[in-house]
C-alpha cells in the first residue's frame, strides 16, 4: 500500500454517483444539466501560510473542500464534483486517513464527490489545492457586478470568530483557553451555505463570500457594480463567543478579519421574505445589514449617528 497509486486507491477513491466517471482514468466526467454552465474555482493552501503543521487533518480535510465550496456558493452554483492535488513529504497513514475522512464527510454532505487530482511528493511541506465544479443558470449567476441602488445587503452566519481564533493562535492576543474554546471552531471548520445558496439565482443579485474581510470583499461588489453602500454596525452579526470582548478589537475582528467563508450578497427589498424563507429551510442565520447607495464608497453607520470612517483593511498576500 505504501505507493502512489495504493494510497490514491486507499484514501481517494470513493465509488461516483451514477453518470459520473471518477477516479481512475485520465479525465473524470461529470454530466451538467441542460441550460447551465460549468462554474469552477480553486484554492490553494500551503502549510506555514494557510494552515498550522499541527492543526488536526480532518479539520483540514474539510477546510480545504470547505474554501472552494464557498466559491460556488458566492455564484449560486450547485456542486458537481472536486478534485484534490495534494503534495505531501512522506505517506503518513494516520494524518492521510484523517485528511481523507474529514474531506469525504464535507464532500457527501454537499453532493461535492471527490473525482479525480493528482499526489506528488514535496521537497518540503503540505501542499494542497482543491478544484471545485459546479453548475448555474448563467443568466442568473450571482456575479459581483450585479448589485443595484436600493438593494438590501445581507450577510448569512456570523462574523469575527474566525478571526479572533487566528489572533489567538498567532500569540497576537494574551493567552486565553475559553475564547481559543469558543472561536477555534469556526476557523477551523468553515460550513458556507451552499444549500441555501444554490436557491438564490433569480432571488439575489450580487453575491461573493468573506474570505478576506467584510469591509474588503464588500469592496470588490461596489467596485465590480460601481455603487457604494451603507452598512449598520449595530446590525452586523457579531459571533455570540466575542461578546464582552474590547469594542475596538469586535470590530476589527468583525469589519476587517477573514477566513468566514459565509456568503454578503445584495437583493431587492421585495423578496426580502422570500429569503428569510430559504434561510429558515436551510437552517442558517441571514440578517440584514445595510443598502446599496448611489454614492461611491463604503459608509458605516455606528452607534450614536457616526459615520465610522473605515480603513481599507483585509488580508492581501502581497501587500
Ligand atoms: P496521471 O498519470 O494522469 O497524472 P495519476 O496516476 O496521477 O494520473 O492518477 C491516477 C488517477 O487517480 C486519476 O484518475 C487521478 O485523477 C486520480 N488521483 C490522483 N491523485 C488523486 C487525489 N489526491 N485525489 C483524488 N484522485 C486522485
Ligand atoms: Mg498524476
Amino acid at each position: 500500500m505504501n505507493s502512489e497509486f495504493g494510497l490514491i486507491a486507499r484514501y481517494f477513491t470513493r465509488p461516483a454517483p451514477p453518470g459520473f466517471l471518477g477516479v481512475g482514468d485520465d479525465c473524470a466526467l461529470l454530466p451538467v444539466a441542460a441550460g447551465h454552465h460549468l462554474a469552477t474555482s480553486t484554492d490553494l493552501l500551503i502549510e506555514g501560510r494557510h494552515f498550522f503543521a499541527d492543526v488536526d487533518p480532518a479539520a483540514l480535510g474539510h477546510k480545504s473542500l470547505a474554501v472552494n465550496l464557498s466559491d460556488l456558493a458566492a455564484m449560486g452554483a450547485q456542486p458537481l464534483a472536486c478534485l484534490l492535488s495534494l503534495s505531501i513529504p512522506k505517506i503518513d497513514d494516520n494524518w492521510l486517513q484523517r485528511f481523507a475522512d474529514g474531506f469525504h464527510a464535507l464532500a457527501q454532505a454537499s453532493a461535492c464527490p471527490l473525482v479525480g487530482g493528482d499526489t506528488v511528493k514535496s521537497l518540503s511541506g503540505i501542499v494542497i489545492s482543491v478544484t471545485v465544479m459546479g453548475q448555474v443558470k448563467p443568466q442568473l449567476a450571482l456575479r459581483r457586478s450585479a448589485a443595484r441602488v436600493g438593494d438590501d445587503i445581507w450577510i448569512t452566519g456570523t462574523l469575527g470568530a474566525a478571526d479572533i481564533a487566528l489572533r489567538l493562535l498567532q500569540n497576537r492576543l494574551p493567552v486565553n483557553p475559553s475564547l481559543l474554546a469558543a472561536t477555534r471552531h469556526a476557523l477551523e471548520r468553515p460550513l458556507p451555505p451552499w444549500h441555501f445558496a444554490q436557491q438564490l439565482p433569480g432571488i439575489a443579485h450580487a453575491a461573493l463570500d468573506i474570505s478576506d474581510g467584510l469591509m474588503q470583499d464588500l469592496g470588490h461588489i461596489l467596485k465590480a457594480s460601481d455603487c457604494g453602500a451603507e452598512l449598520v454596525y449595530n446590525a452586523l452579526p457579531v459571533a455570540a463567543a466575542l461578546h464582552g470582548l474590547d469594542d475596538e478589537l469586535v470590530q476589527d475582528a468583525v469589519l476587517s478579519g477573514g477566513d468566514v467563508y459565509q456568503l454578503c450578497f445584495t437583493a431587492p427589498t421585495d423578496v426580502r421574505a422570500s429569503i428569510e424563507a430559504l434561510a429558515q429551510g436551510a437552517s442558517i442565520q441571514v440578517t440584514r445589514v445595510g443598502s446599496i447607495v448611489a454614492q461611491p464608497g463604503l459608509r458605516i453607520k455606528g452607534p450614536g449617528s457616526t459615520f465610522i470612517v473605515t480603513k481599507q483593511a483585509g488580508f492581501d498576500h502581497f501587500s
